[in-house]
């Protein structure tokens, strides 16, 4: 069976979780720390899935994120060192 990967929000420990439902089983992962969770799902192995693909999904999703605080840090930066070159130069210009 594909072991569990660690919570994608908290990097606690997750947990398969069963509920007895009739005559029928569902399937939960859980986080243990904060309870972040999948879906309900009648079978285990799907439930499983969905969770180390959450994993992966919430990465590229902070990878996203990321960027985007990035990338106007970076072109604000730009944008003052532009100015402070540009302000410079002028003074050395200057007599
Ligand atoms: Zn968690």
């Amino acid at each position: 069976m594909e072991s569990l990967k660690r919570c994608p929000s908290c990097r606690g420990e997750a947990e398969l979780i069963q509920f007895p439902v009739l005559s029928d089983q569902l399937w939960q992962v859980n986080c243990c720390q904060c309870g972040m969770g999948t879906e309900l799902n009648d079978d285990r192995f799907i439930s499983v899935q969905q969770w180390n693909r959450r994993d992966r999904e919430e990465r590229f999703r902070s990878l996203v994120t990321l960027l985007g605080v990035l990338l106007p840090t970076m072109m604000l930066l730009m944008f003052f060192l532009g100015v402070f070159l540009g302000i410079s130069m002028i003074g050395s210009e200057a007599p």
